[in-house]
């Protein structure tokens, strides 16, 4: 179980799971590469890492710009001359009501959540099938199994994330070698429902969460580090983790 050396794009990395994992893989002695649109917790973060005598890289993107993802995929290439693992982290929760109409927000959950992840994809895709291995790890979300007040849209993408990712291992893992997961955590203690404007579902969403000890980004990170330091013959396809307190 060695993930030494190995060369991590890790989206959404600015906060949170992304900012968790970044610090767990590199302690465990990964190049982490840092992506996200805040530069300057980028750079905090890099600060942090270094400080440790671990390494990492920031090169700054939006996930749903093509061209930033050239940017971060040439950045790594010139740095380390190779990708092992993305892990397509970056992601909104806007919750709202259908009936509500926050349309311009159901738009960001599937330019992010979704075309953020397909973005990513192809933007590793080529270094990883003439290498011949890869890893791509996917954030989807127990939202992606289960409905949630307010998440029609939300839960959709998770659950398209998921599936995306079924149909990446089905076509890649045997004939190029690359190893796919999906994530699927339940609530998680981040900065993911700061984006929520509708009233009635902020209301309905905070007893929720408090009625839970919620996950700590940190167990998400765990479970990452989990699944890509496994043997390659050892695909783990589904992290489905959830607070014990959680329904
Ligand atoms: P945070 O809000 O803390 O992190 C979200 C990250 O996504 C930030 O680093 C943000 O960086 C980045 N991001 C958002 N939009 C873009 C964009 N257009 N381009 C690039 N980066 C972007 O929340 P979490 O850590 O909780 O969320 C991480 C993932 O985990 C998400 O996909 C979320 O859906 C999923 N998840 C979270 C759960 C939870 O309960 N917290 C449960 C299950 C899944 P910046 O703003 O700097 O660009």
């Amino acid at each position: 179980m060695n993930i030494k050396d190995k060369v991590i794009i890790i989206t959404g990395a600015s906060s949170g799971i992304g900012e968790a994992t970044a610090i767990k893989l590199a302690k465990e002695g990964a190049k982490v590469v840092l992506t996200a649109r805040r530069e300057d917790r980028l750079k905090e973060l890099k600060d942090k890492i270094e400080e440790k005598g671990y390494e990492a890289l920031v090169v700054t993107g939006d996930v749903t710009n093509k061209d930033d993802y050239k940017k971060i995929v040439d950045e790594t290439l010139k740095h380390y001359n190779t990708i092992d693992v993305i892990v397509n982290n970056a992601g909104l929760m806007p919750l709202s009501y259908i009936k509500n109409l926050h349309t311009d927000e159901w738009d960001k959950m599937i330019d992010v959540n979704i075309k953020g992840v397909t973005n990513g994809v192809a933007a590793v895709l080529p270094t990883m099938m003439k290498q011949k291995s890869g890893h791509i790890v996917n954030i989807s979300s127990s939202a992606g199994r289960k409905y949630y007040p307010g998440g029609a849209i939300y839960c959709a993408t998770k659950a398209a994330v998921k599936m995306f990712s079924e149909g990446l291992r089905q076509e890649l893992a045997p004939k190029y070698g690359i190893n796919v997961t999906s994530i699927e955590p339940g609530f998680v203690d981040t900065e993911l429902t700061d984006t929520i404007t509708d009233e009635e579902i902020k209301e309905k969403l905070a007893p929720m969460i408090k009625k839970v000890t919620t996950l700590e980004p940190e167990d998400i990170a765990e479970a990452i580090h989990y699944a890509i330091a496994q043997p390659k013959r050892a695909n783990i396809n589904d992290v489905y983790i959830m607070p014990t307190e959680q329904e």
